[in-house]
């Protein structure tokens, strides 16, 4: 009997709306367990590079083309193709994309990794020239035009304090750029850490010469008559404060204004499941863009994090592959650095004490190094710890949490944690003694 030949099946194309680290790794491991066709498309930089480093390039310390992580020739080496392009409407049913110049894209499978933007709250002159936030390649550029040196950028000021914002503040000085920083809360990024590590960095951001105005909002931005920022107002004093650059660092939310009307199910990002997978067959989420229906333990549902986007990357190409994972991020663990000191977290340690939880608080008397551990307050299980000034390692963090140690052994072995267990054991007595003393007089 003669067989009727059977239609080549094409291969699958998989399209991936950002070249940020989500993105990009989720292409580079569905190209390792895979031939698909994969595209991925960006309207920010031709290629992927390494928005933490962001700073670095500005404070002098590397040039652009050295924080891209792949040489360029990696893209058409492992065919991965490069569309720069703005996407400004997905239509799901007929599974095409439409870009801003009004050409269109076919797709078997949508990965939407479009990262987050910069938050604006619709203060008065948010829009001037002078005025922006620190999130792209194009942010970096408008920096250096409004603020290269302080005879341009007589002034700056920054409003909203995280941790963009303290990067933006070091970043500026190193130009020695002065730097007005305006803070809502009443201590620096007190929503996120305890009083004292709170304090001891007011304490050090003044030390660098910043003004930093606690307990103070922005009213509006003031144009000169070129449409250029010349002054900030705020409403607590109704001061003026004459500038050459405002900086908005009131956090980021995700960059999902193009999916409105698209049909994919939407919250204050792209909603997924465990899974990745949005409200739509065959279209995905990952990274800082992507919102879980119901957060993962004690996870935000959005985290806009480097390593989670990596490995929410890495998750999806599991499952694209034909091999469907779950995202399970682990325990929580963060780092970040404020002028010279470098911060480390991991667990949980919240700032407003939770009912069952209790706080161990070490800080050296140079006021550069502290510890706060949290634990059970009933139990004395170990449930996560800040460290500030001390470097430490990750994978023993997430031993013990994982082992659920008590909150005395993880203090008595803190050195097997230190990356310098010789510079920590200076303090190691000093930390022992103080715990003990607290829980002999609780
Ligand atoms: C200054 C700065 C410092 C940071 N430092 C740290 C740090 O120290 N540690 C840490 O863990 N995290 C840090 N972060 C956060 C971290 O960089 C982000 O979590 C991460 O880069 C997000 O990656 P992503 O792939 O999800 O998105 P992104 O890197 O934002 O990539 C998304 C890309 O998609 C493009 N895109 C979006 N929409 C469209 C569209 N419609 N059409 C075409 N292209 C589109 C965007 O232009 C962008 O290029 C920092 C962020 C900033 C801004």
């Amino acid at each position: 009997m003669r067989q009727t030949p059977q239609p080549t099946k094409l291969m699958e194309h998989i399209v991936i709306i950002g070249n940020g680290i989500s993105g990009v790794t989720a292409a580079r491991h569905i190209r390792k367990l895979s031939d698909k066709k994969i595209t991925i498309i960006s309207s920010e930089t031709e290629h992927f590079f390494s928005r933490t480093a962001l700073m670095y390039i500005y404070m002098g310390h590397m040039k652009y083309e050295h924080t891209k992580p792949y040489e360029d020739y990696f893209w058409k080496k492992n065919r991965l193709d490069l569309k720069q392009g703005f996407v400004k409407t997905v239509f799901p049913k007929q599974k095409e994309l439409l870009f801003s110049d009004g050409t269109k894209m076919g797709f078997d499978k949508l990965i939407i990794a479009a990262g987050s933007k910069s938050n604006k709250f619709g203060w008065p002159g948010q829009d001037l020239e002078g005025v922006q936030g620190l999130y792209s390649k194009q942010d970096l550029d408008s920096l250096e035009k409004y603020a290269p040196n302080n005879k341009i950028c007589k002034r700056a000021v920054i409003v909203g304090g995280g941790l963009i914002g303290i990067e933006l503040a070091e970043m500026l000085s190193t130009r020695n750029i002065p730097v007005t920083f305006l803070v809502r809360e009443a201590s620096f990024w007190n929503g996120v850490l305890p009083e004292g590590e709170s304090e001891m960095l007011n304490r050090h951001i003044k030390s660098h010469h910043i003004d930093l105005k606690l307990n103070t909002n922005l009213k509006e931005i003031l144009s000169d008559e070129n449409g250029k920022v010349r002054a900030v107002v705020i409403p607590e004093t109704g001061e003026e404060i004459a500038c050459d650059l405002v900086g908005l660092t009131a956090g980021v939310s995700p960059n999902i204004d193009f999916l409105k009307d698209s049909g994919i199910e939407l919250g204050r990002g792209v909603k997924v499941n465990r899974f990745l997978e949005t409200n739509i067959e065959d279209i995905y989420a990952i990274g800082d863009c992507a919102e879980q229906h119901e957060p993962i333990g004690l996870r935000r549902p959005i985290e806009a994090v480097w390593y989670t986007g990596r490995m929410m990357g890495e998750t999806l190409a599991q499952t694209i592959c034909g091999n469907k994972l779950e995202y399970k991020p682990g325990h929580w663990f963060n780092s970040a650095k404020f002028f010279d000191i470098e911060y480390q977290t991991y667990g949980w340690v919240f700032a407003k004490k939770k009912e069952y939880e209790d706080h161990f608080h070490w800080k050296h008397e140079d006021d550069l190094k502290c510890i706060t551990l949290a634990y059970h307050k009933e139990t004395n299980e170990f449930l996560g710890i800040n460290t500030f000034g001390l470097r430490m390692r990750h994978e023993v963090f997430d031993g013990w949490l994982t082992e659920k140690r008590s909150a005395d052994y993880v203090l008595q072995h803190l050195a097997q944690a230190n990356f310098d267990p010789e510079f920590y054991r200076k303090f190691e007595k000093e930390i022992l003694l103080a715990y003990n003393h607290q829980n002999v007089n609780v």
